[in-house]
């Protein structure tokens, strides 16, 4: 006789209620339980679902006496939960691992320390519009193992954070994207960078010479990783720098792709995403889909007409010819360097907020280049007025987006432009990167 299998889920958000209703499709004993408050939202979802749930705790009779436990990626190893289930040596895996025992759908599984959401996005937009039957999920969209519950897809674009991949261990993807890798979120790594770069090329595992491994060929981590490692996929790296005979490559002028013995070029002026960091974004999607032999035309029109989600290098408004731009989700150094790099105008920055450990030196050449003013958005913004003292004539502390708004708009001319990228976490004076990005273009719109 068989008993059925019990499966705890921990963390009740869109990722962990669509695991639960997986879960219980499957024929496992399904418990829920979130150490916090769970939306009304996934509430009312668990309890018309008839799931035996909690919240404000985790019931640890039910918890440890699980077969499998499913973790929202939110929950880091040190929480007390997470250490006893690991000296009980019970298997904890994320939503995504747990979708891929049930799904037979091919995957392209995209990660990185910025552009991921951008890439990711992009790439489902090119799948979409050629006809594919595509589902969006990981980081963004709906919950992946809801989706295979309820009207499988034949492919996937999946955005997934190093969160995600510390808990996949079988799981394989078609086609792996690996946008670039600088330091974030080492708190979760002991501090140790190669922790987050293992992290990061857990995005390979499992892939066979039948997969393909697409990556940023210029990144100095990414390049030192590969060359300790045995890759078994077809590689297509892509570069700003160098013409690369198979994957993909962008001039001044053009992108180039070369996959399946295939050439795909496009002029970079009718590209929908500006920027090199764009290029980049675009160039890893465009490979994604040329290997899948979307057509060219068809990836052309798409690459063309994507409309990118809000708070990345959005443009607001012009006001009196001085234009706008909200980069609220730069929150590292390496998202602004690019928002800076991209600016062809003299620009005033707004930066600051919550600080991860920047190293301003960093964008010190391009700041000398393009800034003419900056505008310090922070409760301490002490580290941003010493390195650019001396730097920049300018510089001015608000506590608001009301008041750095205000600040843009006198400290810029006609043809210049006024930039959100903030290099910074958000929550010192906002909710978080998004409603920073909108009491930006509030203000703006108010002007
Ligand atoms: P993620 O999902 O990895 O956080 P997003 O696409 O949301 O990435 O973009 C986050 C920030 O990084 C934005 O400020 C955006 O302009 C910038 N960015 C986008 N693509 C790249 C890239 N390829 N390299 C560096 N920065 C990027």
């Amino acid at each position: 006789m068989t008993t059925t299998k019990k499966i705890s889920i921990l963390g009740a958000g869109e990722s962990g209620v669509g695991a639960a209703i997986l879960a219980k499709k499957q024929g496992w004993e399904v418990f829920v339980s979130d150490f916090g408050s769970i939306k009304d939202e996934f509430k009312n979802e668990l309890t018309e679902n008839g799931f035996n749930w909690e919240e404000g705790k985790h019931s640890e009779d039910i918890i440890l006496n699980s077969d499998l436990i499913i973790k929202s990626p939110g929950i880091p190893d040190k929480a007390p939960i997470i250490k006893k289930l690991k000296e009980k040596g019970i298997k904890i895996i994320s939503e995504i691992e747990f979708g891929g025992y049930y799904s037979k759908a091919k995957s392209i599984c995209i990660t990185g320390s910025n552009g991921k959401t951008t890439t990711t996005m992009l790439t489902y937009h090119i799948l979409k519009k050629a006809g594919l039957n595509v589902g969006l999920a990981g980081n963004v969209g709906k919950s992946y193992a809801k989706q295979i519950a309820n009207d499988d897809f034949d492919i996937y674009v999946l955005e997934l954070s190093s969160f995600q991949l510390d808990d996949m261990f079988e799981f394989k993807a078609d086609i792996a994207v690996l946008m670039n890798i600088t330091p974030d979120h080492l708190d979760r790594y002991n501090y140790e960078m190669q922790n987050y770069v293992d992290s990061k090329f857990r995005i390979i595992q499992n892939q066979t010479n039948e997969n393909w491994f697409i990556f940023n060929y210029d990144d100095p981590i990414i390049q030192a990783e590969i060359s300790k490692k045995e890759i078994k996929a077809k590689q297509a790296p892509f570069s700003l720098n160098k013409q690369l005979e198979i994957g993909g490559y962008a001039s001044e002028e053009q992108i180039t792709i070369n996959t399946n013995n295939k050439q795909f070029i496009m002029s970079i002026h009718e590209l929908a995403l500006k920027g090199k960091h764009n290029a980049q974004n675009s160039l890893a999607s465009g490979i994604a889909a040329k290997i899948l032999e979307i057509r060219s035309e068809s990836v052309r029109e798409s690459l063309s007409d994507f409309v990118n989600v809000e708070h990345r290098l959005e443009f607001v408004a012009k006001v009196h010819g001085i234009e706008f731009v909200n980069d609220s989700k730069a929150t590292n150094i390496n998202s602004t360097w690019f928002a800076l790099e991209s600016m062809d105008k003299p620009t005033v920055w707004i930066v600051g907020g919550v600080d991860k450990g920047n190293d301003y030196n960093e964008l010190m050449a391009l700041v000398k280049e393009k800034v003419k003013a900056i505008i310090c958005l922070g409760e301490d913004n002490s580290k941003i007025i010493e390195a650019f003292t001396g730097v920049v004539d300018t510089i001015v502390e608000a506590k608001s987006a009301f008041e750095a708004v205000s600040y843009g708009y006198r400290l810029a001319r006609k043809d210049e432009t006024v930039l959100l990228s903030p290099a910074c976490a958000s929550f010192d004076l906002f909710e978080n990167y998004e409603e920073r990005g909108n009491m930006f273009k509030q203000a703006v719109r108010g002007l």
